[in-house]
């Protein structure tokens, strides 16, 4: 266990759906964008058109007030850029499109750290959105964004890098290793979260659930109000890292 204490420079946060990255990570996006200056990317990957129970709502109506929504949360965050891929939602997959889509904003940003939701539980299910995005982002990030050889038209076509991402933090894990104190920016995160009013029809319960989730999670590091991710480092001290970063 331990308490993160060196944000990231530059970071980049792959939702599958709108509010996902605001509930999982807003709390340690908007301290570390205002204490650090972290430069944040939110790259939304489906349009959030089937967020509804409410059968008067159609899908395209409804994904382009998600987007709007989307910008208020991000603008609340501190983002510096939020990219909409438009997938449908419920239809992500992982193929050669989503996994090119996500390899060239790591090479167009290239941040240190990538935020995505944990793809992998064992006790409990999850939104098929939230897996997909999930293999993905740490794929492109692990496996394709470093290399000349994959995707090689965004480096001939497009004049983007191959980037190597230094690690990932996992929200939605079931076994969470590294804690944010977000004791300060409790507000910020849900101002953040409740930018999605389609989502919430009840604002100030979800309000006060911020607060308790987050005193919950906090108890694990003995802090008082905690987001808590799984850290994976990416294995950089490798012969084949140094070979291409000379
Ligand atoms: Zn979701």
């Amino acid at each position: 266990m331990e308490i993160i204490t060196d944000p990231p420079q530059r970071a980049l946060v792959v939702t599958p759906h709108p509010d996902d990255c605001e509930g999982g990570c807003g709390g340690t996006i908007s301290r570390w964008v205002r204490e650090a200056g972290t430069q944040v990317v939110v790259v939304l990957c489906t349009d959030g058109g089937k967020g509804t129970s409410d059968r008067r709502r159609s899908p395209p109506r409804l994904a382009a007030l998600r987007a709007k929504e989307q910008l208020a949360a991000s603008s609340v965050l501190g983002a510096v850029e939020t990219v909409m891929l438009g997938h449908p939602d419920g239809g992500l997959e992982d193929g050669p499109l989503f996994r090119s889509q996500l390899v060239r904003e790591i090479r167009r940003h290239r941040p240190e750290a990538i935020f995505c939701i944990d793809p992998y539980r064992t006790t409990t299910h999850t939104h098929r959105d939230h897996r997909m995005s999930g293999q993905v982002a740490l794929d492109a990030a692990f496996t394709y964004a470093w290399s000349y050889l994959h995707f090689p038209e965004q480096i001939a076509q497009e004049g983007l890098q191959p980037h190597r991402v230094r690690e990932a933090f996992l929200w939605g894990t079931e076994s969470p290793d590294a804690y944010v104190d977000i004791s300060n920016y409790l507000e910020a995160k849900a101002d953040s979260l409740l930018s999605h009013v389609s989502q919430f029809p009840d604002p100030q319960g979800r309000r006060a659930r911020v607060g308790t989730a987050a005193a919950e999670t906090g108890k694990a590091a003995g802090l008082p109000f905690a987001e808590g991710f799984r850290r994976i480092r990416f294995e950089l001290d490798t012969a084949a890292w140094r070979y291409l970063h000379a």
